[in-house]
């Protein structure tokens, strides 16, 4: 994409979009998984097929947070339709959903398990810490407060 096919003003308003879609809700799937036990267990942007958010190596599974405007959720948020250069912005989300679901089958071809969170789901921290629970499972290593527990007074 060529730098000079937005106005500042378009500039600006994209630049506001893709800090609410990308950084917040990362963030928060990032404080999530960590807080389930999987800190340092897996990979951001890792050389996969639509370079995933998450990649958990060991687990063989991805996790791919998706702005709801940019990628074109079934939502609120994702039907929104900006008033100018709507048919461009149409092309740019169709094009990535379609890159959205080329990427998706090669890592499942690839033998990889996918969980799509919506930037619409995290507003919810309870639901999504139940949801990336059930998607990772138990956490690898046992919790650093066994070994206070155990030490049991007579
Ligand atoms: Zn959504």
């Amino acid at each position: 994409m060529r730098a000079d096919v937005f106005t500042p003003a378009q500039r600006s308003a994209v630049m506001r979009a893709v800090k609410s879609a990308g950084t917040a809700p990362e963030q928060a799937v990032s404080e999530a998984v960590c807080a389930l036990g999987f800190r340092r267990r897996y990979r951001r942007g890792a050389r996969l097929p639509g370079r995933p958010d998450f990649a958990f190596p060991a687990l063989r599974k991805a996790i791919l947070v998706h702005g709801c405007f940019w990628h074109g959720h079934d939502c609120k948020r994702g039907a929104r339709q900006p008033k100018d250069n709507s048919a461009y912005w149409a092309t740019k989300i169709a094009g990535n959903r379609a890159r959205d679901a080329a990427s998706a089958a090669a890592l499942v071809a690839g033998g990889w398990k996918l969980l799509v969170v919506w930037e619409c789901q995290i507003g919810d921290r309870a639901r999504l810490a139940r949801q990336l629970q059930r998607f990772l499972g138990p956490p690898p290593s046992p919790p650093t407060l066994t070994s206070i527990n155990s030490r049991r007074r007579p």
